[in-house]
């Protein structure tokens, strides 16, 4: 059985307000991504090779929270997190606040396969990337004129939210958020699953912070025999419920099957107040991709013949 699922990010979106091009946007770079991914599993190529590729592809579309058009930081840079785990070595690697490489998840997939760490930070992190020969860019190559012209929106709506608060009226200046990290699991033909995800983090985070993403366990998981999940949503929930783990503990100790498992780490996140989504894949390549938010872009494909690529 040959499996792989991807999420371009859950959040808020509005129905009302997404333009029809940027919803085909969503839908038409994410079924690419999830057919390069799934090529890389028919030619008999790793489920880590898979989820790279895959991710990749999102990392250079512009729409989504990673790599290019990721979200900016409380400084205006794009500070990237990226992580990926191999279900069949146990192995993990990670990139966390980088702000040159031109695609994290390759350093990710770097530091797990070539050194014995599994995550570095910031300019050291790029120093072990740079090492590796892998490219490195300008921080400006990531940031797109929307995301910046998004970025100075929201420090207005802010900014007015504030005043309106010290004056006891009301600012009617919604601000606008970015949505769109990325992760992709996957089952190749040996069995073998992987997870990875890939983000910008949340627009305007402080400098500095990481939320879920990069983190084993929190942002993803994996493990042969039971299955791959990755996470998406506000971050500081999916690490507290150290989410991603939690899903296969419940399949593996408790045997409940994927959707169970799923459904109730994200009732538990909701529970707490925190909103997201998941997408995860069994051993047998089934595949579910739950959220709590209006909207998660996702993809799912399975030699059984299922084919799924949505927005709301
Ligand atoms: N989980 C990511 C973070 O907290 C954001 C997201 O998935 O949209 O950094």
């Amino acid at each position: 059985m040959l499996s792989i699922a991807l999420h371009g990010g859950a959040g808020d979106r509005n129905r009302a307000t997404l333009s029809p091009e940027r919803d085909a946007e969503y839908r038409r770079t994410i079924a690419d991504a999830m057919d390069r991914g799934y090529a890389v599993l028919e030619a008999g190529g790793s489920s880590v090779e898979a989820v790279e590729t895959a991710i990749m592809v999102l990392e250079d579309a512009t729409c989504y929270n990673s790599g290019r058009g990721a979200a900016l930081n409380s400084e205006g840079k794009a500070e990237l997190d990226a992580g990926i785990f191999n279900g069949t070595t146990m192995q993990s690697g990670a990139v966390a606040g980088v702000l040159r490489i031109q695609r994290p998840i390759s350093a990710a997939r770097y530091i797990m396969e070539h050194t014995p760490q599994v995550l570095f930070i910031g300019a050291h992190a790029e120093a072990v990337a740079e090492r590796g020969g892998l490219t490195m860019v300008n921080n400006d190559y990531f940031i797109t004129d929307e995301v910046r012209e998004l970025y100075e929106a929201g420090l207005k709506a802010r900014a007015a939210a504030a005043h309106a608060a010290a004056s006891g009226t009301s600012s009617s200046t919604e601000e606008k958020v970015i949505l769109g990290t990325v992760g992709c699991v996957a089952l190749d033909a040996r069995g073998g699953m992987a997870a990875g995800n890939s983000t910008g983090g949340i627009m305007h985070k402080p400098a500095g912070r990481v939320g879920d993403t990069p983190l084993a366990g929190a942002g993803m998981y994996a493990m042969d025999g039971v299955g791959a999940v990755a996470c998406t949503g506000h971050g500081e929930y999916f690490v507290r419920t150290v989410a991603a783990h939690d899903t296969i503990a419940r399949m593996r100790y408790a045997g409940a099957d994927l959707v169970t498992a799923m459904d109730a780490v994200l009732a538990s996140i909701t529970a707490l107040g925190g909103r997201g989504g998941m997408i995860g894949i069994d051993a047998t390549g089934s595949i579910h991709l739950p959220f709590s938010t209006s909207s998660m872009v996702r993809a799912g494909r399975n030699s059984a013949g299922v084919r799924v690529v949505e927005v709301w």
